[in-house]
């Protein structure tokens, strides 16, 4: 066999862990096994460490570590600052929330859970270009909004949304703001009093810390109610022994992005550009969301007349591991809901792939899925009969 090469280009999926933070956990894996609750050495040990790391995580978004809760993962962050936003308007007597048609499910679901107890939900669109307008949020604003969550960065397609400018709307009107930057902390810059973000979302393992960890930060004044009950950790807000390996592991992997960050997005979309242009030479192609606010590396392309799901199977077969939609839809046959949220039809939106880069990618890597993409795309249109309709006439390309 010629130069097989594995490429591992889904790293909005997950990424791999950095060298930095594996060896900051590794002691705490072994010999270093204090509770952070415990009155002896070792839980005091274990303590400082905990509160070092909260530090940490707290300056790389402009925020104090009071503000920092530990958390599982950014799915827990989005169902506790969702759900508390939402009891606390309740309480109030606000019963409106407004977020937009392309969340990550782990928001979409909390507010269709809110939705089942009477609250009311307004989704923004998110049109052809994948961003929010601001004069749609601010005729969607009530009297009685208590809550909007937009992300920061799209998983699917990269792109970023006005945060800024949504913030201060949010402060001006005295409603509560929560953001999910999981895909944009550690790879753009965040700073939670500059974007006026009241709640936000992170996760370790989106900027090579481990996986099961995450946080989130709740600016001091906003009410927040605890998802697990039963101890005092995390000031009573989230209950259980902390992961200490995991949050030494994810404040060492934040250090690390935050220092790297210009240096990385420079090289990392140096390497997108590069991909995006020999990709879309592909004809009958087209790349998903707004090319000019995006994330550094995140490429999501449709190619007509053909299934993502057999492309990325035939992908993987050259070495290449991407994606055609989001993890968590992969294996369904709806076609990703940030795709049609774009306006694009369910026939395209079924022939997408997703490659996510990152600074762990190297210029030969590029190289092969320059020379791999256009090869599995042919192959598989000679066996569509989509295509074939497509090309003798009987249907219609759209791209
Ligand atoms: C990965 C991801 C999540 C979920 O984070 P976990 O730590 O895997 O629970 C939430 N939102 C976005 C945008 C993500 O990319």
């Amino acid at each position: 066999m010629i130069d097989f090469m594995r490429v591992y280009a889904d790293n909005a999926a997950t990424t791999p862990i950095s060298r930095a933070a594996l060896e900051a956990m590794l002691p705490w894996l072994s010999e270093k096994c204090g509770n952070p609750s415990s009155l002896h050495g070792f839980g005091q040990e274990a303590a400082r460490e905990l509160s070092a790391s909260r530090g940490t995580v707290a300056e790389a978004i402009g925020a104090r570590p009071q503000e920092i809760y530990f958390t599982s993962g950014g799915s827990e962050a989005d169902n506790q600052a969702i759900l508390s936003a939402a009891h606390a308007g309740a309480r109030g007597g606000k019963k409106h929330i407004i977020s937009s048609a392309f969340e990550h499910h782990a928001v979409l679901h909390t507010l269709d859970a809110l939705s089942a107890e009477g609250f009311e939900v307004t989704l923004l669109d998110v049109h052809s270009d994948g961003l929010v307008r601001m004069d749609e949020l601010r005729a969607a604003l009530r009297g009685d909004t208590v809550l909007v969550s937009v992300m920061l960065a799209n998983n699917e397609i990269g792109t970023v949304q006005p945060v800024s400018e949504i913030g201060s709307l949010c402060r001006g009107r005295g409603v509560l703001f929560h953001t999910d930057a999981v895909q944009a902390v550690g790879h753009i810059p965040v700073n939670v009093e500059e974007m006026n973000i009241d709640l936000m979302s992170m996760s370790a393992h989106k900027f090579h810390g481990p996986k099961g960890v995450g946080a989130l930060y709740v600016r001091s004044g906003v009410p927040l109610e605890p998802l697990i009950r039963g101890g005092a950790q995390e000031r009573g807000k989230r209950a259980g022994t902390e992961n200490v390996a995991g949050i030494i592991g994810m404040a060492a992997a934040l250090r690390e992005a935050a220092s790297d960050m210009g240096k990385n997005a420079v090289y990392v979309s140096a390497l997108r550009g590069r991909l995006a242009g020999a990709l879309s030479k592909i004809p009958h192609s087209k790349i998903n969301g707004s090319q000019s606010r995006c994330l550094p590396g995140t490429l999501n392309m449709c190619f007509e007349g053909i299934e993502g799901e057999s492309l990325l199977l035939l992908l993987n077969e050259y070495g290449i591991a991407s994606s055609s939609g989001s993890a968590c839809t992969s294996g369904s046959l709806e076609p990703s809901h940030v795709l049609l949220a774009l306006g694009l039809s369910h026939e395209l939106a079924h022939g997408s792939l997703r490659l996510s880069l990152s600074s762990y990618n190297t210029p030969e890597e590029i190289d092969h899925i320059i020379s791999c993409v256009p090869k599995a795309v042919s192959r598989l249109r000679d066996m569509s009969p989509v295509w074939e309709e497509l090309e003798n006439g009987k249907r219609k390309h759209c791209v």
